[in-house]
């Protein structure tokens, strides 16, 4: 992977959450010598205050942010709040810009999500169509915050000429994820499920019918591409980080995973009166193949192996993990 020439000093916000885990421990193991990096939490800025975001960026003076920091949740979490959704996610995103921006930093690489896509759409999902149509109802609020997190980009760039750009994950999973039930997203929440049946010899109760089909990214091999993008990428568009289109899996699928990694011999049962969700978002990976030969051949770690660790660091932190 290409090296950046000048020093960086490199702040990630959302630094305590599933992705800033992941990349704090990529960066522990693959850091340039030229490159310090700060990891910032809401305990140490509330992003959504202008005042705290402006004292963080005075603190560290950065060249380079990561902007991972966000209110995430899972389907049920966002059917019931879009309003929180994009009034924190919009406050914290034009915070962040405006102070990145007012510090002449050189390059901001914020994070989109492969949701943020219209419901109505051609498949494989690429780059251009992230404003081609309304997205899905069920996340509408944090995906339209996260829609003008782009159009914010594009005006930071006309107006100003900044390399203020965006990267868009499929749905991530690993360590340090988000386990609450009534928060989570799908693996996480079926993971903690799947445990309490086990525990409690219970069916494990899988919400909606198991047939929409998802990529996963693994949260280690979604932070060697961030830390890619923010030495490299510096084309003001966004960029898809995901798997192949043929790793695409069903929910079905990642249920039997689950059980399998808990070892969970008992019924699974599938709730069809739950919502599904969207049927299926399979984005193509082929741009960020495309831009180097180390991304054109990019290992994923495989879903199974994937499962298996978080699965195993789950067990070892229940008592203190996010859930
Ligand atoms: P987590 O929920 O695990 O972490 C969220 C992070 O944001 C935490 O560090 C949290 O700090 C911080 N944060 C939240 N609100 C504020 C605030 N008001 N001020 C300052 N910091 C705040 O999220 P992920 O790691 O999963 O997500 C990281 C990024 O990736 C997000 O932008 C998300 O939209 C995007 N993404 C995630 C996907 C996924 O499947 N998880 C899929 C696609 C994109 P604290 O710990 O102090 O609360």
């Amino acid at each position: 992977m290409k090296d950046m020439k000048m020093a960086m000093i490199v702040l990630v916000t959302g630094g305590s959450g599933l992705v800033g885990r992941a990349v704090e421990e990529y960066v522990k193991n693959n850091k340039l010598n030229d490159e310090t990096w700060y990891f910032t939490n809401s305990k140490e800025a509330n992003l959504t205050d202008l005042e705290a975001t402006k004292r963080l960026f005075l603190k560290y003076k950065p060249t380079h942010v990561l902007h991972l920091a966000a209110k995430v949740g899972g389907l049920f979490y966002n059917l019931h709040q879009p309003v929180d959704f994009y009034r924190e996610n919009t406050l914290i995103n034009d915070n962040v810009l405006l102070c990145a921006h007012e510090s002449n930093v050189v390059k901001v690489v914020s994070c989109l999500s492969t949701c943020i896509f219209p419901n109505e759409i051609t498949y494989p999902i690429d780059e251009s169509m992230v404003h081609n149509g309304l997205p899905h109802t069920s996340n509408i609020g944090y995906a339209m915050a996260k829609r003008n997190l782009d159009i914010l980009n594009q005006c930071y760039g006309r107006q100003y000429d900044r390399c203020f750009t965006s990267v868009i994950p499929t749905n991530v999973y690993g360590p340090h994820d988000n386990f609450n039930l009534e928060e989570s997203h799908v693996i996480p929440g079926l993971i903690h499920k799947c445990y309490l049946a086990k525990r409690d010899q219970t069916p494990f109760v899988v919400s909606g019918t198991g047939s929409p089909l998802r990529q996963f990214i693994f949260s280690s091999d979604l932070a060697a591409l961030m830390v890619w993008a923010i030495r490299s990428y510096d084309d003001r568009n966004p960029l898809i980080l995901s798997v192949d289109e043929s790793a695409e899996v069903s929910i079905k699928y990642v249920a039997e995973t689950i059980a399998s990694a808990l070892k969970f011999t008992g019924p699974i049962v599938f709730d069809r009166s739950k919502s599904d969700g969207q049927y299926k978002k399979t984005a193509s990976n082929a741009k960020m193949r495309s831009l180097s030969p180390s991304l054109a051949t990019f290992n994923f770690t495989s879903f199974e192996d994937g499962i298996t660790h978080t699965v195993g660091w789950f067990i070892q932190e229940f008592s203190s993990c996010r859930c």
